[in-house]
């Protein structure tokens, strides 16, 4: 399997792709065409499943009934509001990764889920697969955004696929087009002792795995995320910061996002010297 592969259906147990794939071209031979923002509930019902207002703290779950799948929405997803919020899209798109995978399951079909992947994690790539497909991505992000991982292509994707910006991140990893960058979702938090709070990271993609040990080194003004916050300003600078017990010191671009939260891109590499980024015809010809 290729990179590529890994973040598509391909990589899913044929009996689920084949489902989910089949879902896919129904959903666009009734909405004409799989451009975004992918519209959840049409999906959801095309799946055969009923969403419905749950009274519950759980993102969402899904139901077997006599009548067919019932899809639960949590307090804070609820239907009913006007608009779905992006958390409750992808939630929805999840539960109806459920829906696929229960229907896809079938005695012959148990060989074909020892693939490794637990039924929330298969849950997981059909949503993003469902809410941002591959092709569309490819489109946006490498034809039209020329494949650069920037904090305003992140927003911009997130705005245009209607999903979170870590879902985005994700997807992008999942992808493989992240070019080695590290994307972070910091969220302040001041706890009720204290009279300043501080940036704690929430989420991380990219080349680490867990998000808990991440935290930020360089302090006050050095720092592009803390500027940023304070700021509410795109910062761009250079960011220390310790992932899974190793210290990463690398360009940052780090940005406000909403109230409580800054979204930080980490570039790979420092910025290259001057020197390195001119070709010799740019030198001057004499000293
Ligand atoms: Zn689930």
């Amino acid at each position: 399997m290729t990179e590529h592969e890994a973040g598509s259906l391909k990589s899913l147990p044929s009996s689920v792709r084949r489902s989910a794939e089949l879902l896919v071209s129904r959903y666009v031979e009734e909405e004409g065409s799989l451009s975004p923002p992918i519209n959840v509930l049409s999906l959801a019902k095309i799946a055969g499943a009923r969403v419905v207002d749950g009274d519950h703290d759980l993102a969402g779950l899904t139901l077997q009934s006599a009548s067919g799948h019932v899809i639960s929405l949590g307090r804070k997803s609820r239907i009913a509001q006007t608009r779905l919020t992006r958390r409750a899209r992808f939630t929805l798109a999840h539960e109806i990764g459920h829906v696929i995978v229960d229907s896809a399951r079938s005695p012959e079909d148990d060989l074909s889920f020892a693939t490794g992947q637990t039924v929330e994690t298969i849950c997981n790539k059909l949503a993003e697969n469902l809410l941002m497909p591959d092709s569309v991505m490819n489109e946006l992000f490498v034809l039209k955004l020329h494949d650069e991982v920037t904090i305003e292509n992140i927003f911009e994707l997130a705005r245009v696929f209607d999903v979170s910006v870590e879902a985005v991140a994700r997807r992008l990893s999942s992808l493989d087009l992240l070019k080695g960058a590290r994307i972070l979702g910091w969220r302040y938090a001041r706890p009720r002792q204290k009279k300043w709070g501080e940036l704690t990271c929430a989420w991380i993609v990219g080349d680490a795995w867990d998000h808990q040990n991440a935290r930020l080194l360089n302090s006050g003004r050095e720092s592009c995320a803390l500027r940023a916050f304070r700021t509410a300003t795109m910062q761009v600078g250079t960011e220390s910061v310790s992932i899974d017990h190793q210290i990463v010191t690398s360009r940052a671009v780090a940005a406000p996002h909403g109230r409580f939260w800054v979204v930080e891109v980490l570039t790979p590499s420092a910025i290259p010297a001057q020197r390195d980024q001119s070709s010799p015809e740019d030198e001057p010809a004499t000293e």
